[in-house]
């Protein structure tokens, strides 16, 4: 689950991270009101949307004069967010960080995440911040420091050490140990809070010289939701892909993809499997779906009509092996969600195991227009000759 911006920078706040003054707003008019009370300027007006690279994006603004806030503030609300990490068509902005703006004399990067080769927390520090920390692993590895954090010890004040020494030309004393205090602070927070990411970029010196985080990402692993009951109040629904939001509520174990190839399959490791194959294949999958060993019809229905709602499915692959759900239970469902939806792109079966017969009778005597496969291996291609 990730976090907004303005969440975690509250987080920072709570833990001692410095963080810049702020405000969240919901439209100009509080915008104008905000601008009041906050130091400036400048002012820097951020969308708070999931996704990042929003600088690159016109997503963060420093504005020099106040009346300017509330402008930028209204034009953002109203027009959606096209980052390098949103779909061309931008997303949706509906709040907005108000914040005091900060003189910049240097920019770090900081980031704390699980490096799963050695299967511990790993710091990540680079003195080339500000920029995307990919662009900088592609072009100057060298700038990119890590340090492996055994759990039984936790975060030595050595390897804090050994990051911010390597920095050059090396900061101010002063600036070191703020340097290394954000570090501790991070590492307590990842593992108080179950986080799967936490990052920082940039993380500035101030012409002042003080440390402070500009940007913060928090991102927490779904699975300790159960005992982060606080944080997981903080999800922002409006965030979540609409199709993987529906997914939810009907119980539905579905992740939304880049490709073109709908797929309905059976149990996790069949849709993995199904993923490869249609790559192999030479397309692009548009979705990972397990609708479950025990699916009912019901169920079936909801996965279905969940891939006829994506734009982008040109065509559709079901892939299943009836072991617990039965093929006929299966071709049920098929059919009573396309009853309810209009099919307009080509559909390949694959089905075997149990009622596998009945299954494919009750497909046949329907009204639907759909292509058998024989085996795993020819319902991708089948499918990749249709998109
Ligand atoms: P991101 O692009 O989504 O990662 O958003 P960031 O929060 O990192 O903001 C993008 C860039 O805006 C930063 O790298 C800074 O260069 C700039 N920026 C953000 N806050 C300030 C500020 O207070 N003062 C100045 N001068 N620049 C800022
Ligand atoms: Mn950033």
């Amino acid at each position: 689950m990730k976090l907004h911006e303005y969440q975690s920078k509250e987080i920072f706040r709570k833990s001692g991270i410095p963080v810049p003054a702020g405000k969240l707003v919901h439209s100009a008019d509080e915008a104008g009101e905000a601008v009041e009370s906050i130091n400036g300027p400048p002012w820097v007006v951020k969308a708070q949307v999931h996704a990042g690279g929003r600088g690159k994006g016109g997503g963060v603004k420093v504005v020099q004069e106040p009346a300017e806030v509330s402008i930028v503030t209204h034009t953002l609300l109203n027009s959606p967010l096209v980052t390098p990490q949103t779909t061309p068509e931008g997303v949706a902005i509906n709040q907005i960080l108000i914040e005091e703006g900060v003189e910049i004399e240097r920019e770090f990067y900081l980031g704390m995440t699980v490096d799963r080769s050695v299967g511990m927390p790993t710091m990540i520090f680079s003195q080339a911040g500000g920029m995307s920390i990919e662009e900088v692993a592609a072009t100057t590895p060298h700038l990119i420091k890590k340090e492996v954090v055994n759990p039984a010890t936790g975060w030595m004040p050595f390897q804090a050490r050994n990051l911010v020494f390597a920095v050059e030309p090396l900061p101010a004393p002063e600036t070191l140990r703020g340097l290394t205090s954000v570090m501790q602070k991070i590492y307590r927070l990842f593992l108080d809070l179950d986080c799967s990411l936490v990052e920082i970029n940039p993380l500035v010196i101030t012409r002042s010289g003080d440390v402070v985080a500009l940007d913060a990402k928090i991102t927490i692993d779904d699975n300790a939701l159960f005992r982060q009951k606080d944080l997981a109040s903080l999800e922002d629904p409006k965030e979540k892909d609409p199709l993987e939001r529906m997914a939810d509520e009907y119980n539905l174990n579905y992740i939304r993809l880049d490709g073109n190839v709908g797929a309905m399959v059976n149990g996790a490791g069949l849709a993995m499997a199904t993923m490869d194959v249609i790559k192999l294949a030479g397309a692009e999958p548009a979705n990972f779906l397990d609708v479950g060993g025990g699916a009912t019809e019901d169920m079936i229905t909801k996965g279905f009509e969940i891939i006829l709602k994506d734009a982008r499915v040109k065509a559709i692959l079901i892939n299943i092996f009836g072991g617990i759900l039965r093929c006929d239970v299966l071709a049920r469902g098929v059919i009573e969600a396309a009853r309810k939806n209009e099919i307009k792109v080509p559909l390949i079966v694959r089905l075997e195991g149990t009622n596998v017969e009945q299954g494919r009778m009750i497909l046949a005597e329907s009204e639907l227009e759909f292509l058998v496969a024989k085996d795993l291996g020819e319902a991708a291609q089948l499918v990749a000759k249709q998109v």
